[in-house]
């Protein structure tokens, strides 16, 4: 885990005890800091202050809880301590920072009042990591941000430096929480995946390369509107210092506007540089040519030569939920997109595909499906799900045949019974999964396993 001196002797909030915020408890109390933990789930409070008493001597010295109202002694040791209180309960005076999860809207969750009242910051754990970074051996730290692409463009760029022999890891929105793992030795990079969310908790990361893939409409109800998600992403350009380096793909105005206000060393790239993707079966399509230039750029920045470059595009494995090839079945390709959230990342996915059987559906982003219009000659049938379904089914019964399914078992019943040889069935539900599945994640493994069964 990342041990820092930045963080003794100071005093935390973490608010949230799933896989990153235990991390995060770990890494501060053994620097040193007092940290005031707390989870709504009773039993996520419970297991965090029971692995804090088991990772104590013998379980002898306990830190006491102490409630809020309550200054009795909490044992200490040499390094820091472990209280459970709710936030919202206890006075924030003095307090170093409040580390939230960037799934925690901030615009309206009244821990964001109660810490800006008692002039406290919110942080995430990518800004705890920024104030490591002097006591960690030398390292670069690439930050990815954009609409779409982010995890594509990160896994690649990681992928590439290793396979190129560098040490690198992942962290942000991708792989483990990055305070739980061990620090990479010297000339190591950092490879981050950084939302906008992320970036509003995050407050001085000084990154060596920052990629900007794309900015379209999302996330609107965390945000006043468009401009103020823009510029959101806009900030982690603002961190860096002017000798950094900055890789914008310019295909979109919002990302030629923030390229025009750069003033450091700026690499615009398009996704039309990228000639010929035969090479690189695991990024086809033209949002993976956006993806790739960005890659290329970054890589070169950080100084991989072509061929090191080459070998990374050849060999990288892809991720699953991103247009991830399940099965052929009776000459029919089955295909889970399920991380295309919005409209916007379905639409390359379409394209991808000459005769489509799409499914789709979920919490719908927008009330139009217009950045996927252009595709629409490629779908052959679609089967709109959760509750976009009947918005879904109004929008696109002009142009192609729709069955209303409501659930995915029973999409993919009816296209089974649909597709013939030479067509691919689709999950690229262009809208959240929340209605009907935990995550993303949850929906595309649902899927996975309904077509790995069917016979
Ligand atoms: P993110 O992490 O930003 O959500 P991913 O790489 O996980 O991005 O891809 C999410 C979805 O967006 C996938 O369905 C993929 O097909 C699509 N996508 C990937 N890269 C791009 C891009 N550069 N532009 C538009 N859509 C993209």
């Amino acid at each position: 885990m990342i041990v820092s001196d930045a963080f003794r002797g100071k005093r935390y909030v973490v608010l949230g005890l799933a896989r990153s915020g235990l991390a995060t408890v770990r890494a501060l109390v053994a620097s040193g800091a007092d940290v005031t933990a707390w989870d709504s789930k009773e039993e996520a409070r419970d297991s965090a202050l029971e692995e804090h008493r088991r990772s104590r001597e013998g379980g002898s010295r306990l830190d006491r809880v102490a409630p809020p109202s309550e200054s009795g002694p909490r044992l200490r040791e040499g390094d820091g301590s472990l209280a459970i209180a709710d936030p919202l309960t206890i006075d924030l005076t003095g307090f170093d920072g409040i580390i939230v999860s960037p799934g925690v809207p901030i615009n309206r969750h009244p821990i964001a009042d109660a810490a800006h009242a008692a002039h406290v910051p919110l942080l995430g754990d990518i800004e705890l990591f920024a104030q490591a970074r002097a006591g960690l051996p030398p390292h670069k730290v690439v930050g990815i941000t954009g609409t779409n692409g982010k995890s594509t463009t990160t896994a690649l760029i990681h992928h590439t430096l290793c396979s190129a022999g560098i040490p690198a890891m992942l962290g942000g929105n991708i792989g483990l929480p990055i305070l739980g793992q061990e620090p990479l030795p010297q000339g190591g990079v950092y490879v981050l995946e950084l939302s906008s969310y992320q970036i509003d908790l995050t407050h001085g990361l000084d990154c060596d390369v920052v990629i900007l893939t794309n900015i379209t409409p999302d996330h609107l109800d965390r945000y006043i509107d468009f401009a103020d998600y823009a510029s959101a992403k806009e900030r982690l350009f603002t961190m860096q210092h002017v000798d950094k380096v900055a890789v914008i793909a310019c295909d979109d105005d919002p990302s030629r506007m923030i390229a025009s206000r750069i003033n450091h060393r700026l690499h615009r790239v398009h996704a039309a540089d990228v000639m010929d993707q035969t090479r690189w079966p695991s990024l086809q399509g033209p949002h993976n040519a956006q993806n790739v230039a960005c890659a290329i750029a970054t890589c070169t920045a950080l100084g991989l030569d072509d061929a090191q470059i080459e070998a990374g595009l050849a060999s990288y494995p892809g991720l699953a939920h991103r247009m991830e090839r399940i099965r052929e079945l009776e000459g029919v390709l089955w295909v889970n997109d399920s991380k295309a959230t919005n409209a916007t990342s379905s639409a390359p996915a379409l394209a991808a595909y000459p005769v489509v059987h799409w499914i789709l559906g979920g919490q719908a982003k927008t009330d139009d499906l217009d950045a996927c219009a252009p595709h629409f000659g490629h779908v052959k049938a679609a089967y709109v799900i959760g509750e976009a379904a009947d918005l879904f089914e109004r929008l696109l019964s002009p142009h192609m045949a729709v069955t209303n399914a409501v659930t995915l078992d029973a999409a993919v019943v009816a296209a089974r019974a649909a597709a013939r040889a030479g067509e691919t069935v689709l999950l690229s539900p262009a809208c959240a999964s929340f209605d009907q599945f935990r995550d993303f994640e949850a929906r595309g493994d649902a899927f996975r396993a309904l077509v790995e069964k069917l016979a």
